[in-house]
């Protein structure tokens, strides 16, 4: 993407425009959550003021409108995954909900005492602490999957933690801190000879990596609205309708049942079966409409595009004396963690603030993989399609102005 379409993107993204303590503001917090373009706020802004009811069961105008839209929603998310059928998309508050919800349900019917679980070193908490919980509560064993001094996935060690009692692996697509992008698709191969299936933590990859779930072969794939440029409190789990159907509800209410009696409660069909209670409808018309637009911009020119920020900016950084770049691996994504010396990163975080730059500081929720570095924590500058060279060279100058008043 050149320079006039990225100008004519940023358009798109009024909040851009804010100046920070009288700077402009340098919105390098991408791998946190992004920014919204005017037409998910609009769509949001437009559902409430003309489509607002409540959805499934209305006889009226409104709510069956409200209805279309929200299914509608539900096929948008399906293809943009490459689901095979739209009733495997459950729509959830989002990645953490997602992998919770699957830890319980799946949990429930397939782990018993003694069996194992396989995560990796770099997965967010939101990955770590439901399986943990999961293996409270049954007595399961979790094992971890260690990595190269790049920050890449050691598929050798991965193969040797698997066994017959194995019942799930869960790794993350895109590592928050690192940036790598992980080599799911052998991974999925390597468990599934196995019969064991495999969760696919894709929060950090659906807004910069082409995802095919069907190609992937994945069990369960989970991802965040708001970290593709759609609202917060709405995200997707797909599963294998043959998992899906095998696993108990997730929470019990409204609209996930068939009949119920005092006696005894019948469950609905997927997907309702694990959309108890009213859904966020707003948000998923909102969630399909950006997906819509990053779709409109194109995966492909987005990775390329995001690429060449990642390859400039890792360069302009490693003129700073003192700069180490925590996560160096061949496949990486627009995420650059880094360190200077011995300056805290907190410290950094704070002054570029000052400057209008934000970047996020600390252990950015994968403590155990912090922990294994042996560090106390990175900067990171995330960034995405409307970032620019320009801003990049700003951030780096602020940076080394930082960097001389902290040394
Ligand atoms: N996994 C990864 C890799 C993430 O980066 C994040 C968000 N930082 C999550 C899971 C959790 O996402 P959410 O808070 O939207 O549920």
């Amino acid at each position: 993407m050149n320079t006039e379409e990225i100008q004519h993107i940023r358009a798109d993204f009024p909040i851009l425009e804010e100046k920070i303590y009288n700077k402009d503001l340098i919105y390098f917090d991408n791998g946190a959550t992004t920014q919204k373009p005017c037409c998910v706020v609009e769509k949001i802004e437009n559902g409430y003021y003309h489509l607002n009811a409540n959805i499934h069961r209305g006889v009226h105008f409104l709510s069956q409108k409200a209805t279309e839209e929200h299914e509608a929603a539900r096929t948008t998310v399906a293809d943009f995954l490459g689901a095979k059928k739209r009733e495997e998309i459950i729509f959830t508050r989002g990645t953490t909900e997602a992998i919770n919800l699957v830890a319980t349900s799946f949990g429930e019917v397939f782990c018993e005492k003694g069996d194992e679980i396989v995560i990796s070193v770099m997965e967010h908490h939101s990955n770590i602490v439901p399986w943990q919980m999961l293996c409270e509560r049954k007595g399961l064993v979790l094992r971890v999957i260690q990595m190269n001094d790049k920050g890449e996935l050691d598929i050798q060690n991965f193969k040797t933690l698997l066994n017959p009692k194995t019942r799930i692996v869960s790794v993350t697509h895109v590592s928050n801190v690192l940036g790598t992008v992980n080599p799911v698709a052998e991974i999925i191969k390597i468990a599934h000879e196995q019969n064991i299936p495999v969760l696919v933590d894709g929060a950090q990859a659906v807004p910069h990596v082409k995802v095919n779930v069907t190609e992937l072969d994945a069990d369960f794939y989970v991802f965040s609205g708001h970290k593709i440029y759609g609202p917060t409190g709405i995200g997707a789990l797909y599963g294998k309708e043959k998992w899906l159907n095998q696993m108990p509800p997730y929470q019990g209410g409204g609209e996930m049942i068939q009949t119920v009696t005092f006696e005894k409660t019948t469950y609905n069909e997927l997907p309702f079966k694990f959309e108890a209670g009213t859904p966020d409808y707003i948000g998923s018309t909102a969630l399909a409409e950006a997906l819509r637009y990053v779709e409109k911009i194109g995966i492909s020119n987005i990775a390329a595009y995001e690429h060449e920020l990642l390859v400039y900016g890792t360069q302009r950084l490693m003129e700073i004396d003192g700069m180490r770049i925590i996560g160096t691996a061949t496949e990486k994504s627009s995420v650059i963690s880094f360190l200077v010396d011995e300056i805290h990163p907190y410290d950094i975080g704070i002054l570029l603030d000052k400057l209008g730059i934000a970047v996020r500081t600390g252990h950015h929720c994968a403590q155990p993989l912090i922990d294994s570095l042996g560090i106390p924590g990175t900067v990171r500058a995330s960034f995405a399609f409307y970032n620019t060279k320009e801003e990049i060279d700003n951030f780096v100058a602020a940076l080394k102005r930082v960097v001389t008043m902290l040394s």
